[in-house]
């Protein structure tokens, strides 16, 4: 039996994890859940599953879910962390941004394995997180479906065979669309993925290709490669969701249906796999043909702005994932056109520039600065 405890259980990875928790109730548990706003959710949740603690984000809710669940047994707070101090053999880390940062590195602290959906932890701190894994015996585990393909496609194999490795991206909505068309695109445009079901930040993340490019950072920590190893193909189906080639030229792919529901199940059975016999099969004869392609950076230039906060270190990824963040929530707010969300990131990094990160606190404040110079970018206009 393996329990397991969600950081965000009632967004999109949060419920969809649940969902393969509930199908197989003789080998996994829920141990604990943290939540956002969603509190009827929660509760719901709570009840269903019995944790042995929850938390939600504001203190103004408190009462509801205490109230709800007064009687069961269940510990109630605001503070995620106490989520990831449970008594769980795995720790689902699916928060959106930076909000994620300090449970993770809690749950690592007491030696809980972690399955990383919120990819921001490895943006903003990789080498501190890795750190503090290898420090405290934790493992970190891939809930991202292009790392776990690539975790499939590396099984087996010495590191020092791997040539490279290879992330697919759909390209997102806006795949074929010109730069006037990209500085006219609509929140509800950049809404509509093409394939992947997600929350509202990564599916921006996904029509910017700043989803791809912490992929990329992601990989790089996760895998312990070299940026230069790593390379992104589009490939609009989404079928081949990564590759890896090898140092004799023959190169694995991990194929599948887009469901994250698959990514989850091997991540929370992992080494075993779980059966899921309804979920619809892959039919290649029926597709008839998978298509690749170069991403274009010129249209899509957050995928160059992640790569070089990467080469650059210190503190930059930190700041690109801080203005990255208030960016897009500025466009799903109306305030900016699209094609700046990159652009206020660029602003921000040029004014940080060389900033270095030594710990968790100088990653915070960079964090913090970089909130602030991107709210001042969007108000001057000068992104
Ligand atoms: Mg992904």
């Amino acid at each position: 039996m393996r329990h397991v405890a969600i950081l965000g259980s009632t967004g999109s990875i949060g419920t969809q994890t649940l969902e393969v928790i509930d199908r197989f109730p003789d080998r996994l548990g829920v141990a604990a859940l943290a939540a956002g706003r969603n509190v009827e959710l929660l509760i719901q949740q709570a009840k269903q599953f019995r944790p042995e603690c929850v938390s939600i984000q504001r203190e103004q809710d408190l009462p509801r879910v205490r109230d709800a669940l007064s009687g069961t047994g269940i510990r109630v707070s605001t503070d995620p962390c106490e989520v990831a101090r449970a008594d769980a053999d795995l720790v689902v880390a699916a928060f959106v941004g930076s909000a994620g940062l300090r449970p993770v590195i809690e749950a690592l602290r007491g030696g809980t394995d972690v399955a990383l959906a919120n990819k921001e932890v490895l943006v903003m701190a990789g080498e501190l997180v890795l750190a503090e894994a290898r420090r405290y015996g934790a493992q970190i585990r891939p809930l991202d479906s292009e790392h776990v393909a690539i975790h499939q496609c590396l099984a087996g194999h010495a590191a020092s065979s791997v040539r490279r490795v290879v992330l697919t991206a759909s390209g997102g909505p806006f795949r074929g669309a010109t730069l006037e068309e990209l500085a006219r695109a609509t929140p509800e445009d950049a809404l509509a993925h093409p394939n992947w079901e997600m929350g509202s930040k990564i599916t921006i993340d996904s029509a910017t290709l700043m989803n791809k490019g912490f992929e990329v950072m992601e990989a790089r920590w996760l895998f312990d490669l070299e940026p230069e190893r790593i390379d992104v193909l589009i490939h609009p189906e989404s079928i081949v969701h990564s590759l890896v080639e090898f140092s004799d030229g023959s190169w694995l792919a991990q194929l599948g249906i887009p469901d994250m529901r698959v990514p989850i199940a091997y991540t929370l059975a992992m080494p075993e796999r779980l059966p899921l016999p309804d979920l619809p099969p892959l039919d290649l004869a029926a597709l008839g043909a998978l298509h690749f392609e170069t991403p274009d950076v010129a249209r899509f230039p957050a995928l160059g702005l992640a790569r070089d906060v990467l080469a650059a270190g210190g503190a930059a990824p930190a700041v690109l994932n801080a203005a990255n963040e208030v960016a897009v929530q500025a466009f799903l707010e109306g305030r900016i056109p699209f094609t700046r969300i990159a652009a206020v990131s660029e602003t921000v990094l040029e004014g940080q520039a060389g900033r270095l990160a030594p710990d968790l606190e100088a990653v915070m404040d960079a964090d913090r600065e970089a909130r602030a110079a991107a709210h001042r970018a969007i108000e001057e206009g000068r992104a």
